[in-house]
């Protein structure tokens, strides 16, 4: 198999089946299963080869079923932005508008924050629900969002870090594989996908966005799953807060219409997306106006203190945060422009080394984190500055790391002598029905 692989020719799903259990098992050692990845990686998959991989770590592990008869279950997967909050406001936002939400989400490790780690922040706030805890807490107020069970895909655990360590990560089939894997394993029935691209994503180019975006498509589609993709723009970071607390703070003021316009729109079509797949909404323009409407509302925002509560988090810390932006205890640093001209663009990866620097992220996994750090950008690409003026503020409580951040973020600010234009946020549209 590594053989046919290397010369170029496609497995049968049996074969990839026979692959991924034998590693499992620990029948095929290491050394084989990295050069077979090494043929992935140089050789590509057919899309029968990928979605036989995908299900093969599916089965893996634990396989749960969310939705009993007649019920759908909607989830969404972002490939991981700086600052990007919109789980936060997409669960309770699409539990508001009638479509149940289960979601199960990750901790940040490197320069991408982790929704876990966000909500973490909120006192009190409990991730490790079981899945009848869980599913309980969906029936009762229609949302939860939990930290990932130990149990799902023990496949994709150990082959994605075999891939860490032999130069295999960046292969598109096999970073869709490993990401629809996860998402059926947990037994939704259609996916909402946000592909980013730009600097600060894991797709660096519009190419290779849409190439994982295709592909995830084509997987659910080979399972028998409904998905939408979206390749979006990750030239800056989404929104302004790149942290913990202040990311929270942020999904806040976006649940209750408040938020910054391309978190907000963001959040307003994918919702939209999410209606439509559930069989809430039929057409997406109707769906768009309800979303934005129980925006405005503040409905969402109950909906999310709801399930704040039912998760043993305080909601009243929320209208606290939403009130300070800086905690007690805590400095901000302005980071300042380093000529006049206008916001040509913003290294989100930077921005997100920078806040990881002031304690918001890890490098290691057992890392503890600071949740109350963070940056908070003051302008955007296309915003005019003045040499001097504050483009972003670094929340820290020891300045030297401060003054470090603030320098960091600093140097992720392009700034050109020309007006720009703001690059699309909404790049291309994939829709797998
Ligand atoms: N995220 C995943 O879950 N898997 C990959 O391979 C890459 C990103």
């Amino acid at each position: 198999m590594i053989a046919k692989k290397r010369d170029g020719h496609a497995l049968l799903p049996e074969e990839v089946r026979q692959l991924v259990s034998g590693y499992s098992a620990g029948e095929i050692p290491d050394y084989q299963m990295a050069a077979f990845l090494m043929a992935v990686y140089l050789r590509d998959m057919t899309p029968e080869e990928t979605t036989a991989l995908t299900l093969a770590m599916a089965d893996s592990g634990e396989r749960l079923q969310l939705g009993g008869p007649g019920e759908i279950f909607v989830d969404k997967h972002s490939t991981g932005g700086v600052g990007d909050k919109t789980t936060l406001v997409l669960v309770p936002l699409a539990a508001e508008c009638g479509l149940p939400v289960a979601k199960m989400s990750g901790r940040g490790l490197g320069h991408a924050g982790g929704t876990i780690d966000k909500l973490e922040s909120i006192p009190g706030f409990r991730t490790d629900l079981s899945i009848d805890e869980m599913m309980d807490q969906v029936r009762a107020v229609g949302a939860a969002i939990v930290g990932q069970s130990a149990d799902l895909t023990p496949a994709d655990k150990k082959i994605y870090a075999l891939r860490d360590v032999t130069a295999t990560v960046e292969s598109v089939p096999l970073i869709a594989a490993s990401i629809m894997a996860k998402k059926i394993a947990m037994g939704a029935d259609a996916f909402v996908l946000d592909v980013k691209s730009g600097r600060g994503a894991y797709m660096k180019t519009e190419e290779d966005a849409v190439r994982l975006a295709e592909t995830m498509v084509a997987i659910a589609r080979g399972t028998g799953k409904r998905a939408v993709a979206w390749v979006t723009g990750m030239d800056q970071p989404l929104g302004y807060a790149v942290g913990n607390a202040v990311e929270v703070r942020e999904a806040v003021l976006t649940l209750r219409g408040s938020g910054p316009p391309d978190l907000t729109e963001l959040c307003v079509v994918l919702g939209a997306e999410m209606l439509c797949l559930g069989g809430v909404e039929r057409d997406l323009s109707r769906a768009k106006a309800r979303v934005r409407d129980c925006l405005e509302s503040g409905k969402a925002l109950e909906r999310f203190k709801a399930l704040v509560k039912a998760q043993g988090g305080d909601p009243g810390y929320l209208d606290r945060l939403a009130r300070e932006e800086v905690p007690e205890g805590y400095d901000i640093t302005p980071a300042l422009a380093p000529k006049d001209g206008w916001i040509a663009g913003i290294d989100g990866g930077e921005v997100g080394h920078a806040a990881m620097g002031l304690g918001a992220g890890r490098e290691r996994a057992d890392q503890p984190i600071d949740h109350a750090v963070g940056v908070i950008l003051r302008k955007k690409v296309g915003d005019q500055v003045r040499r001097g003026e504050r483009i972003a503020d670094v929340i820290a409580q020891d300045p030297e790391r401060a003054a470090r951040g603030a320098r960091r973020v600093e140097a992720a600010f392009d700034v050109d002598n020309d007006p720009v234009q703001v690059p699309p946020l909404f790049i291309r549209r994939f829709d797998g029905a």
